[in-house]
């Protein structure tokens, strides 16, 4: 009888990853070199479009959390294995997917993190709902002591003192802080808050690739609005409870064009409140 053919197996080996862009040090393969480059002096355009692209590298962050990033003492590895986890506690705005288990149902194979369609993140109302214990930006308006038992109570296997340190350098250090509190305190001075709102704005003139220390002054602008007048759909509407026809449960959804799109979830990455790249 005849066997079924099989094609046989190809190893197929791109070599190392080691050949390095020379105007940005980006590693590549070889095969990944502009075609009329030689390869001994191999030259890539991906990277960097030949040097045409110039990303400033990533700030040094504040030196406790260099540490926590760095060190191998048992606190800083205790942080790197729960960092999404702090950082989740420590946001400004939260991020909804939804997630796709059926690939993880035959129990077999490292757990695959899939997600149909898009990632969200979400601007929540200054003020929790009654009876709903506060969350993200919620807790930077409470006293850090209260907030810092909230946070507790929700990461139970955290450690207690780096939850306590990052909450003291992120309340000092990073411009949100600052603005949602000032935003709080605006509003809490409305003769009835329920009406007003306020936009947070990136300034047009910042430079988003600017890489120094941002101020709260230059991060954004706040604008007070009406919480019905049509705004930018880029503006996150700061309110204290959420206007009812625009904020469906209290939830705002932030545009991913906002350059505070990824500072405000990513506090850990971003903890001088430095512009996302849009
Ligand atoms: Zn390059």
């Amino acid at each position: 009888a005849r066997r079924h053919y099989v094609e046989p197996v190809v190893q197929h080996d791109l070599g190392s990853m080691e050949y390095a862009c020379s105007h940005c040090g980006a590693l590549h393969w070889l095969r990944e070199k502009l075609s009329d480059s030689p390869k001994r002096s191999p030259r890539f355009r991906m990277c960097c479009k030949l040097g045409e692209v110039c990303i400033p590298l990533l700030q040094r962050p504040p030196e406790f959390l260099h540490r926590l990033f760095t060190s191998m003492d048992p606190q800083a590895k205790e942080f790197r294995e729960n960092i999404s986890q702090y950082n989740s506690a420590l946001a400004f705005t939260s991020v909804g997917v939804s997630i796709d288990d059926t690939v993880n149902q035959r129990g077999r194979g490292p757990p695959i993190f899939r997600i149909h369609g898009e990632l969200k993140h979400w601007s929540g109302t200054l003020l929790p709902r009654e009876g709903v214990a506060p969350s993200y930006a919620q807790l930077y308006i409470l006293d850090p002591h209260t907030a810092l038992a909230y946070r507790m109570q929700r990461n139970e296997n955290l450690s207690h003192q780096t939850m306590e340190a990052l909450q003291t350098l992120l309340r000092t250090v990073n411009p949100y802080s600052h603005i949602y509190q000032h935003a709080y305190e605006v509003l809490r001075h409305y003769p009835d808050a329920q009406e007003f709102s306020i936009s947070l704005r990136v300034m047009p003139g910042q430079d988003r690739r600017r890489y120094n220390l941002p101020t709260a002054d230059e991060v954004a602008a706040i604008v007070p609005g009406d919480g019905i007048q049509a705004v930018d759909r880029r503006d996150i509407i700061l309110s204290l409870r959420g206007g009812e026809a625009r904020q469906a449960g209290g939830l705002q959804r932030i545009s991913d064009g906002h350059a505070a799109y990824a500072p405000l979830h990513y506090v850990l990455l971003f903890p001088q409140g430095q512009s996302g790249w849009h």
